[in-house]
């Protein structure tokens, strides 16, 4: 029978488009790709090898005979070397999470013995004529010439058990594939069946070739790589489809707390699977739809249920399974989530809204100690929109320098004059009410925008002080928030500011509060001890609110301690804890410190620490934070 070899020369183009193309994204970095890579090139030379052993039988008269057995015995062997290499390459896959699995182990035996035995068939076949020979240059199959199709049938009846057995630890792209695997197979039969004269061989390799790229290197746009699980774009799809479909429905977001201690203490790949489990977990949970894995450490889930006491349980089952440990291949570890949940019921949120909102929630989630579920309701719509009008107006204002301040004198008693102040930012928003530091600071925090605003502050100071030579306070408090530490600029930017308005640096006092030192102690402490150097000066702000590590706090190289509001009131009854402060006082004292105390509102409480022998005092009662003009107003009429 001739053999027609058009289907070869088809495969051939088939390959081509997929190794440039492959090329062309250049992904065989890792194992896997090269892996597939070589699957691609040994698929061509095959081919080639087939067409050539072909026209050698072909032409058999006109080429010597050692030539053609070299080429058929070539063509047996990196055929067979290719089947099993593919089926290699199909159990990794299949076990790709699990690298240590001994399944993946005996497979890989067995996959060498098989290849073993087919290379040796080829190497004794020169000898016993078992695959193939010639005589009188007519090439005739031997009694095993159907060996290699042999070997391939055990390879694919061995990944199909090995699929069935495991098939609850694979991914989604390998269910796919497999899936898709018999139906190219029957057809490929088929077609066999119906036109004999056509070699199939090289189809087969391409398609299999096809069929692996498609499912595991093609990078679909909407599917994760790591996970296997649908993307941030494919869930929005999913709430935008849920809403044109106008019913009801729930969603959840599932954040992953703390990711980053697994992978300091696991390394990064070990971490991989763990997030593979829990998408994997989340993936099958009866209540939902199939998991999407919307960022780094966050998933997503629509209820297949609109009730909200289904929420509520399906929420309490995955809670239940965070309380115990994930299990990877080789440890265990027990990771805590996040949880937030929204309910649609024609509001007029897009899915991109929602998405916000899910994510506003899980933030809070986060927030909170025992991390319980934040539903995303009206009242929190109120303050999501609001906060959002507030970083608006505030940005605004960065935008144009725009952040007016507000200074409050600070009384020295035993000077009998206002010797220094404290600058509070003020912030207007377009129809001109004010937004009170309390509500926009910690926004400006959150968001990182802090950075700038204090930039403003800082030179508005300076700008200040050296606009107004006739003002003599010794000092200028400006309150800094953790952000400015992070800065690497930070000190370069601030000797800057001082050297363009020649102000004396150490007119300029910096406070920070114990929450933002215990953010980073080191960083702070670091800063703070170049700054000094270039005579800053630096100021405890609102001791008292919370004294979490008192011996950690004074070993920074403070010269001001400000007492906070809770702690002077405290000062005023009577009792133990108006002794404790007392005895603080007289300590910082002996231990040289100066000290101011806040938020001092009435006569009583001035004679009380004017007793205590307390510094400089601060508070309503003197003044409350004056605009610039009035400020200078203020300290005329002190004169
Ligand atoms: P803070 O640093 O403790 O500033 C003192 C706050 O106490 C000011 O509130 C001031 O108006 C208020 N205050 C002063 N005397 C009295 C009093 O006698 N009674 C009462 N009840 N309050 C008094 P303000 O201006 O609303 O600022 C609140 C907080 O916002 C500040 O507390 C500070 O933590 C933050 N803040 C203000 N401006 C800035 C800034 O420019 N940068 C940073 N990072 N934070 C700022
Ligand atoms: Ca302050
Ligand atoms: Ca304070």
């Amino acid at each position: 029978m001739e053999f027609s070899l058009k289907m070869e020369v088809i495969s051939i183009i088939i390959i081509g488009v997929l190794l440039s193309y492959y090329n062309e994204r250049q992904k065989g970095v890792n194992l896997k790709n090269r892996c597939f890579r070589f699957c691609l090139h040994l698929s061509l030379i095959s081919i080639f090898l087939n067409i050539l052993a072909v026209w050698g039988i072909r032409f058999s008269s006109e080429i010597p005979l050692f030539i053609n057995m070299l080429l058929s015995s070539a063509y047996y062997l990196v055929t067979c070397f290719l089947g099993e290499l593919v089926t290699a390459y199909l159990f990794y896959l299949i076990f790709e999470h699990y690298p240590h699995h001994v399944c993946l182990k005996k497979s890989f035996t067995i996959i060498g013995i098989i290849f073993g035995a087919e290379a040796l068939l080829v190497f004794l076949n020169y000898w016993n004529h078992w695959l193939f020979y010639f005589q009188d240059n007519i090439y005739y199959r031997g009694p095993l010439n159907a060996i290699c199709y042999v070997g391939l049938m055990v390879d694919v009846i061995i990944v199909g058990r090995c699929y069935y057995l495991h098939r609850d630890i694979v991914s989604g792209a390998m269910k796919k594939a497999m899936r898709t695997m018999p139906y190219i197979i029957c057809a490929v039969m088929l077609f066999q069946l119906l036109y004999r004269d056509v070699m199939m061989n090289g189809m087969v390799t391409a398609l299999a070739d096809l069929i692996i790229f498609i499912s595991f290197q093609s990078n679909r746009i909407d599917e994760d790589y790591l996970t296997g699980l649908q993307n941030r774009g494919a869930f929005l799809e999913e709430l935008t489809s849920r809403i044109n479909r106008k019913k009801p429905f729930h969603v959840i977001l599932v954040g992953i707390n703390q990711f980053d201690q697994i992978n300091r203490k696991f390394g990064q790949k070990n971490g991989d699977e763990f997030l593979f489990e829990i998408a994997k977990y989340l993936n099958q949970l009866n209540q939902c739809s199939a998991a999407y894995r919307i960022s780094n450490l966050t998933f997503g889930l629509v209820c297949k249920n609109e009730t909200c006491n289904h929420v509520g349980s399906c929420i309490e089952t995955m809670k239940e399974r965070f309380e115990a440990p994930w299990k990877i291949e080789n440890t265990e570890y027990k990771l805590s989530a996040s949880f937030s949940d929204l309910y649609w019921n024609q509001n007029e949120w897009d899915a991109t809204q929602i998405l916000e909102r899910l994510e506003y929630a899980l933030r809070m989630s986060k927030k909170r100690e025992n991390h319980d579920c934040v539903h995303f309701d009206e009242q929190l719509n109120e303050k999501m929109e609001r906060q959002k009008y507030v970083l608006e107006q505030l940005k605004d204002a960065i935008e144009r320098k725009d952040i007016s301040i507000s200074y409050q004198p600070i009384y020295c008693w035993k000077d009998d004059v206002f010797c220094s102040c404290e600058a509070l930012a003020r912030l207007y928003d377009k129809n001109g009410e004010l937004i009170s530091p309390g509500e926009f600071i910690p926004i400006a925090e959150a968001t990182g925008v802090i950075q700038e605003l204090t930039w403003i502050i800082v030179e508005k100071v300076c700008s200040f002080l050296s606009g107004h030579p006739e003002v003599k306070l010794k000092g200028v408090s400006i309150n800094l928030s953790m952000q400015q530490f992070l800065d690497e600029n930070m000190v370069g930017k601030m000797d800057q500011l001082i050297k363009k308005y020649q102000v004396e640096p150490n007119r300029i006092k910096l406070e920070v509060t114990e929450r933002t030192i215990s953010q980073n102690i080191e960083k702070v402490h670091q800063s703070i001890l170049m700054l000094q150097q270039k005579g800053v000066g630096f100021y405890l702000d609102d001791f008292g609110v919370g004294y979490s590590n008192l011996s950690s706090m004074l070993a920074l190289p403070f010269e001001t301690i400000k007492l906070d509001k809770s702690l002077v009131d405290k000062a005023m009854c009577d009792g133990k804890e108006s002794r404790i402060v007392n005895a603080m006082v007289g300590l910082f004292l002996e231990e040289g410190y100066s000290i101011v105390a806040e938020g001092v509102e009435s006569e009583e409480t001035v004679e009380k620490l004017m007793k205590l022998n307390v510094d400089r005092i601060q508070g309503f009662y003197y003044s409350k934070p004056l605009n610039e003009k009035d400020f200078l107003e203020f300290l005329q009429n002190q004169e």
